[in-house]
């Protein structure tokens, strides 16, 4: 805008018959800049504008069969573990089903595969928006190695009391959630009240 006033005021000074037309050209510009000016603000500004929107959420399901919940999430209050003989907060919720199959509650890739004797076999994977989904206490993994994609209700492997934390509980799937890194209540996103 700058160079276009200066540039004007020289275009005045060797032609001082056409002052009025420039005027009114530099009028019509200012008009048509201010007009998108304030459509873009109108609009949620440029920068938003030319972001992908997306209005869809991710959607989860729950990674059992007629999953009973079994010990639930809580992270504001003690819930006792007889299997330590301590009381203590649970990031997770514990669910058991007839078979114990365990599915991958959502498309995603596998972050890692892990077994230590107090957690059992501890499938991660990682989705979208930042998610990650936690399958801990499995007894075998399906064939997946760190890296592979999987499916929506794909099978992971079967929950058990391989989780010696929490051995005494049954064989159970031990599932949390993780919302960019930080543990986040399941039943936020699974229908489990139903299960
Ligand atoms: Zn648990």
């Amino acid at each position: 805008m700058k160079k276009v006033n200066q540039k004007n005021q020289k275009t005045e000074k060797r032609n001082w018959k056409k002052p009025a037309g420039i005027a009114l050209m530099v009028a019509l510009f200012c008009g048509v800049m201010s007009l998108a000016i304030a459509l873009n603000v109108s609009n949620g500004g440029v920068e938003k504008e030319t972001e992908p929107v997306s209005t869809k959420e991710i959607e989860f399901s729950v990674p059992m069969s007629n999953a009973v919940v079994v010990k639930d999430y809580a992270d504001d209050h003690l819930q006792y573990n007889a299997s330590l003989n301590r009381w203590e907060i649970h990031l997770a919720v514990d669910m058991a089903s007839e078979n114990g199959d365990v599915f991958a509650c959502c498309d995603g890739k596998v972050l890692s595969i892990d077994s230590n004797s107090l957690e059992g076999y501890v499938v991660k994977i990682s989705h979208d928006d930042g998610f990650v989904s936690v399958y801990g206490s499995l007894s075998n993994v399906e064939g997946l190695k760190v890296g592979d994609a999987v499916k929506m209700g794909q099978k992971l492997g079967v929950a058990d009391t391989s989780a010696a934390n929490e051995s005494k509980q049954g064989g159970h799937l031990h599932f949390a959630m993780l919302k960019d890194g930080v543990e986040v209540d399941p039943n936020n996103y699974l229908d489990l009240q139903n299960k």
